[in-house]
């Protein structure tokens, strides 16, 4: 069984990110770069701003949304947040003369998902990988053996890549919490400041709604309480639970490392 949804689609993360940068710019929005919050200010149960290299800065609410370093901003205030920096390698393959693009796909069944890059590559990763490291110091290559599983499961999905090439990889730190759902909310016992963090795939593609519903609850005073996901949508949970059926063997063109997938 499959779903297919036409108006679907990716963001580029930079591209994003700057554009929602640029729009808060022009809607008034100060933001200052490269200035690295050290602590949150606290007096008594209140949080009243940020100390950064720049010097303090006073603040009604502070959103704490430092991903993978925001426990160790929550740590001296007591507060513990189950992140778990877990590296995850992502690897390029380049298709082959005639096959031009695919949708992206989310395979559940294999555990892995896809979808088109630009120079006629597509970019492929596990869905869920287990590999907790330093997310300040971590190897950003992508291991050999992992290259291959990727060449497997993409040749698995389109026999045609069996022709593709490998282009190598790299890795990235996921933000993984228990559930897998972003951490949202007030901090209880704690006034004006609120964690939004972590949650992998599953937070950035719950962001929209999230934006839209917490800051009022969080204004009422209301409590989500641990994790949540208030959009109720797609946890990729779903997805790290998925058995793993043993595939028929493919091959595919490498060359890095130069060899075949047996
Ligand atoms: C290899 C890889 C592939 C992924 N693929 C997908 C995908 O296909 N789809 C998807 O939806 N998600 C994907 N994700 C997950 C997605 O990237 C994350 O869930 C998302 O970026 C989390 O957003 P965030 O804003 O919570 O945290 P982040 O993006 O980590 O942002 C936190 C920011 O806080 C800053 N910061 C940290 N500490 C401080 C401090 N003390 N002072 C000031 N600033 C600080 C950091 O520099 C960073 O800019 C992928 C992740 C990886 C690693």
């Amino acid at each position: 069984m499959a779903a297919y949804e036409p108006e679907s689609g990716y963001a580029d993360a930079a591209s994003t990110t700057n554009a929602l940068a640029a729009s808060a710019r022009e809607l008034g929005a100060a933001i200052v770069q490269h200035v690295p919050v050290e602590a949150l200010l606290v007096s008594g149960n209140r949080v009243t701003g940020v100390r950064t290299a720049g010097g303090d800065i006073q603040a009604p609410t502070v959103v704490v949304c430092a991903g993978l370093w925001a426990p160790g901003l929550l740590a001296p205030l007591g507060i513990t947040v189950p992140i778990a920096p877990t590296r995850h390698q992502m690897c390029f393959f380049r298709r082959p003369p005639g096959f031009e693009t695919h949708p992206g796909i989310i395979d559940r069944p294999s555990g892995t998902y896809m979808r088109p890059e630009t120079g006629n590559l597509t970019i492929v990763g596990l869905s869920a990988y287990r590999e907790v490291v330093d997310p300040d110091q971590y190897n950003e290559g992508a291991d050999a053996q992992e290259v291959m599983r990727n060449a497997e499961l993409i040749a698995n999905r389109f026999p045609v890549m069996e022709h593709g090439l490998s282009m190598g990889g790299y890795s990235g730190v996921y933000d993984v919490t228990p559930d897998h759902e972003p951490v949202l909310g007030p901090i209880p016992g704690i006034t004006a400041s609120t964690p939004t963090s972590a949650g992998a795939g599953t937070a950035s593609s719950t962001r929209p709604p999230s934006g839209t519903s917490w800051p009022s609850r969080s204004s009422r005073g209301e409590r989500p309480g641990g994790t949540s996901n208030p959009s109720g949508g797609r946890g990729s949970g779903t997805a790290t639970s998925c058995r793993r059926r043993r595939r028929p063997t493919r091959r595919i063109r490498s060359s890095t490392p130069r060899r075949r997938a047996s």
